[in-house]
This record gives structure tokens, sequence and C-alpha cells, in this order.
């Protein structure tokens, strides 16, 4: 349910949480095999490409947005999960993502990978949509906000359907607020946002074709490739729902 550079908490994927080795035996095996891949036909060095042409700019380190589970395409996860392996902070990092996974629908949260200092744990191989927010000119935030949220109320009501739960409106109706402190060297139309995320599109095509990425694992939060990792997903999907009702029903005794 996430929307291109989403600016929104996303409020309905099912994704999963373990121990310390990968659930499915065959996806560690893949994503090594996906890693070749990407080395040996320069699809990192496509990726530094796609980075280097978003403007420079200057921003005050305020982390208001980063407040949610960014969208993030699997060449882009392989760098930072091979970032984090490298740094020695891979589990670290899991632990964290697992919690934000399972909590989620429950209460709006800051990105996993934000440090308690304001710093970002993978900054410098951070997903695009992290690279272009405070780029986007108020116009197109806007409008990609609204198409977030009402994204958002569509996933609510399909919970609520079929748990019978209401998510916490702090959740649903949650955003990112236009970034007024960013100043960039170029600001961006939707257009200009496209046609990078298109460009890392054709990337992630290329994995396609080898049969080592599924059609619906394009561009999916960042949570949900480190969920992937030991987390069942019906199991997660079914957690994240209870979470959400413990919360409903905590705020309905307060209100009383
Ligand atoms: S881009 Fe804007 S909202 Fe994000 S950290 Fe920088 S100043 Fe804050
Ligand atoms: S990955 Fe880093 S830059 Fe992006 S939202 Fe998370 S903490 Fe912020």
């Amino acid at each position: 349910m996430r929307e291109r550079s989403e600016t929104v908490t996303g409020t309905v994927t099912a994704t999963g949480a373990g121990s310390a080795t990968f659930r499915d035996p065959d996806l560690d095996a893949r994503w090594r095999a996906a890693f070749d891949q990407a080395r040996e036909n320069g699809l990192f060095e496509r990726l530094s490409e796609v980075y280097a042409r978003v403007p420079g700019g200057r921003c005050s380190g305020c982390t208001a947005c980063c407040a949610e589970s960014v969208s993030t395409f699997f060449v882009e996860w392989l760098r930072i999960r091979d970032f984090l392996e490298a740094s020695g902070r891979w589990s670290e990092a899991l632990n964290r993502a697992e919690d934000y996974a399972r909590f989620e629908l429950a209460r709006p949260m800051k990105c996993p990978m934000l440090e308690a200092d304001g710093r970002c744990m993978i900054y410098e191989v951070r997903p695009l949509t992290c690279r272009i927010f405070g780029h986007l000119k108020a116009a197109d935030y806007g409008r990609n906000l609204k198409a977030v949220l009402k994204a958002n109320q569509r996933a609510a009501e399909e919970i609520f359907k079929h748990y019978g739960v209401r998510l916490p409106a702090a959740v649903v109706e949650r955003s990112i607020p236009f970034c007024e402190s960013f100043v960039s060297e170029a600001p961006m139309t939707s257009g200009d946002r496209d046609e990078l995320f298109d460009d890392l599109f054709s990337i992630d095509s290329r994995f396609l074709m080898t049969g080592l990425l599924e059609p619906d694992q394009i561009q999916l939060g960042l949570v949900d490739w480190f969920a992937m990792v030991r987390l069942e997903g019906d199991a997660l999907a079914e957690e994240r729902v209870k979470h959400a009702a413990e919360m409903a029903e905590a705020g309905e005794k307060a209100d009383k």
C-alpha cells in the first residue's frame, strides 16, 4: 500500500519476526546470488549514479521526515544489508526493524534506523526516498500526501472488515508535514522524482529477469525486507493487529 516516495506511515503490509537465522533457508542464498549479480553487472554503480542525480541541499537534521518505514528497492536493500553486515550492526538493525514491524499499526513510530542522537544508522546507503525528501515542491508534496492518506484510510477499512479492529487514528491519519526548512539547490517536481524511481525500477527488473526477485517485491518498505528474514508473514499480520486492538482498548478505558 505504499505510494511512490510516500510520506505517511504505511498501515497494512503483512510481514513477520523470528530469531537470528533466516526463516526461509533459500532466502539468504537468493539474496547472496542477487548481490553477486549486482556486483558482476555494475548495478551498484548504476544505483550510485541515480543517487548522484539528486540535487544538493541544506538540511537542519530535525529528523521530522524519519518517521516511517520508507519504500526501498531491492538493489538498495542489498546494499543496506551488506553495509550493516560489514559494520557489525546487522543483528541490532534487524531487532529494531522487527520491533517496528510488530507495533507499526498500534502507535506512530519513528524509522527504526534512526539513532537516539538523531543520526541515521545507514546514512551512507539510505534509500532514494530519504534522499529526495525536502526537494519536492510543495504542491507535488501535497498531492502525494493526499494520495497516501487515502490509501491508509482504505487499508484501515480493510483491516476493520477482516479483523474487526479499528486502528488508532494517530496511525491512520499520521502524516509528515511538508518540510519548510530544507533548502534545495534544485526543487523537484513529481516528474523529476518519478524519473529517478523509474531508473531504480529498471535496475530491479534485472533481478526479476533472473528470478531472484518476485514481482510483488518491487519497492517494499524498508522494514518489510528486514521482517522477511525471520518473521512469518501471517503470524506477524495477526500480531500487528492484536497490538493495535490492545492499544485501542487501552484508549477506550482511559476515555471512560
Ligand atoms: S529534510 Fe526537512 S524534515 Fe527531513 S531532517 Fe531535513 S530539515 Fe528535517
Ligand atoms: S533510513 Fe535513515 S534517513 Fe531514511 S528515514 Fe530512516 S533514519 Fe531517516
